[in-house]
């Protein structure tokens, strides 16, 4: 029975040492919401968000230690074997794809970062086409995972670029699995709905459009940054999990703040500032321009040159200029 518990992982945080539900509830309310989240947590900051002491948040972060899957060690012919597997998802433009070494990454997060308009939603549909195409062509031939927070899924536009590749429309949209998140609990439930959904399908597109709406709509002001910051970087640490458990690509989009992030003043900043930033691999600026061009430009990347593109949003879909 306790061994069964144990490989389920399904010890609660009430489970811990002096945790009852009152202060379960503010750890969870602050993003400590899984044994994981505890065991790695500092103890000042665990005593100050539960109002314990720094020696009994000693003891739960211990306690957590030993129950969560703390410290899983791979060897180095794991990662590597992993790492040969790694493929590139074509965008539909060959400039937009040299940007990236080849496409969108799979074992990865790529963030696609700008503002309303600039084309964010039209790269992921476009996404969710190629990723049915033979490998030749530049896809995964695999489904499609869509979380859609701001119900800007349009199976119309999907039919439009399926089309133009000469793909079955009916075909391609029954690959894609999309699901709407009400709330961003919700989107954080999917993606374990998505690692089950992923066991049925071979699924190596996951798509999150938008990241950080729902986050950034529950979380207002100064007081719940740190929640928000919290639950992001546990999404962000799902959403890698899944990228690398399928061999997946995993696109997300992030509307820059239009007036000043509580935090983060900069209005050319992403939401969600370093926490989404650091666990995404690949950043993506992109920029409206004249008529309908769009400007893509690559950040921080750590093994690819920075620079910019220029590519064109059509009724086909994603093309160079
Ligand atoms: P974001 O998600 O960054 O807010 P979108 O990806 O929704 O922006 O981009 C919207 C733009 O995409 C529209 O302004 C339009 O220029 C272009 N677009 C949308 N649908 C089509 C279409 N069927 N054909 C051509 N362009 C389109
Ligand atoms: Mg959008």
């Amino acid at each position: 029975m306790a061994k069964k518990k144990e490989k389920k992982e399904e010890f609660t945080l009430e489970d811990l040492p002096g945790v009852g539900p009152a202060t379960a509830e503010k750890l969870r309310e602050a993003g400590y919401t899984g044994l994981m989240e505890i065991a790695v947590a500092a103890p000042s900051d665990l005593a100050d968000v539960a109002g314990i002491g720094e020696g009994q948040a000693q003891k739960i972060i211990h306690a957590a230690r030993k129950y969560a899957n703390v410290g899983q060690f791979e060897t180095g012919a794991e990662i590597y074997k992993r790492r040969k597997e790694l493929t590139k998802l074509t965008t539909g433009s060959k400039e937009f794809d040299s940007l990236l070494g080849g496409g969108f990454e799979t074992q990865a997060i790529t963030e696609l970062f700008g503002e309303f308009g600039s084309g964010k939603t039209q790269i992921v549909h476009q996404l969710a086409v190629n990723a049915q195409l033979p490998k030749e062509k530049g896809g995964l031939e695999g489904h499609v995972i869509f979380i859609d927070t701001e119900n800007t899924f349009r199976p119309e536009r999907i039919v439009q670029m399926a089309e133009a590749l000469e793909l079955d429309p009916e075909e391609v949209l029954k690959r894609i699995h999309v699901a709407r998140a009400f709330n961003s609990h919700h989107q954080m439930l999917l993606v374990d709905k998505a690692m089950e959904l992923a066991k049925e399908y071979p699924v190596r597109l996951l798509v999150v459009d938008s990241l950080t709406a729902h986050f950034r709509a529950e979380y207002v002001g100064r007081g719940s940054l740190a929640a928000r910051q919290q639950l992001l970087n546990r999404h962000m640490h799902d959403l890698l999990r899944f990228a690398d458990l399928n061999n997946a690509v995993v696109a997300v989009t992030n509307q820059v703040s239009a007036k000043p992030d509580t935090f983060y003043g900069d209005p050319t900043t992403p939401i969600g500032g370093h926490i989404v930033g650091h666990t995404a691999t690949y950043r993506i600026y992109m920029k409206k321009s004249r008529g309908n061009k769009r400007i893509a430009r690559l950040i921080d990347s750590p093994a690819l040159p920075d620079g910019e593109i220029v590519l064109v949003i059509k009724t086909e879909g994603i093309r160079d200029p």
